[in-house]
């Protein structure tokens, strides 16, 4: 069995942590890691206590949700409240971050930005990064590493359209079921 890379490890726990989002905006999730140990993780949602998107709505200004408090700020405010130091940590994000999140993280002294997918990247943030020597790094998350079995069924699915084949069925039919089984096992959320 293949050891799973630190990049991917922190990567998935990162998109885990974008499944607890409230906003249907965009699901975001971010994790916060200092040598090689993940110090905080937040996604996007409501306030302690608040009302949630998903329940009541987006609260939407300018077309933006001012209900959220964006991932990356919450895996901040939650060092600060117990106390974590961000200096020289990293952060690995499912989504590259907006300005105010680019600044933030720039504040708390993270060295390094890990995102998966491109969002609205900004030039200003690229170029805040810049000045203040943050390394910017795209790490793709291979979906198929949360999937243990995920070789065997794609064996077993392949067998499978191959008896139909041999079998008789009509082989636009099969080859409709092949394209099919190939989006499932390779498609991106
Ligand atoms: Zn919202
Ligand atoms: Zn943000």
């Amino acid at each position: 069995m293949d050891r799973i890379s630190w990049d991917q490890y922190f990567m998935a726990q990162s998109h885990l942590l974008a499944l607890r989002s409230t906003c249907t905006r965009l699901m975001v999730g971010a994790t916060i890691v200092r040598d090689k140990r993940m110090i905080a993780g937040g996604y996007n949602g409501s306030i302690s206590g608040g009302k949630h998107c998903i329940d009541d709505g987006c609260y939407l200004i300018d077309d933006h949700c001012a209900r959220t408090v964006h991932a990356e700020i919450n895996a901040i405010l939650q060092c600060a409240k117990f106390g974590v130091p961000t200096e020289g940590a990293e952060i690995y994000v499912t989504h590259f971050p907006c300005l105010n999140c680019c600044k933030s993280l720039i504040q708390a002294g993270i060295k390094k930005v890990i995102y998966a997918k491109e969002y609205k990247n900004h030039p200003f943030a690229l170029e805040m990064f810049e000045q203040s020597g943050v390394e910017v790094e795209q790490v793709e998350l291979e979906e198929m590493i949360l999937d243990v079995n995920s070789k065997e069924k794609l064996t077993f699915a392949a067998n499978l359209l191959n008896k139909l084949e041999e079998n008789g069925v009509e082989s636009t039919e099969v080859e409709k079921l092949k394209d099919q089984a190939n989006k499932l096992f390779t498609a991106t959320p």
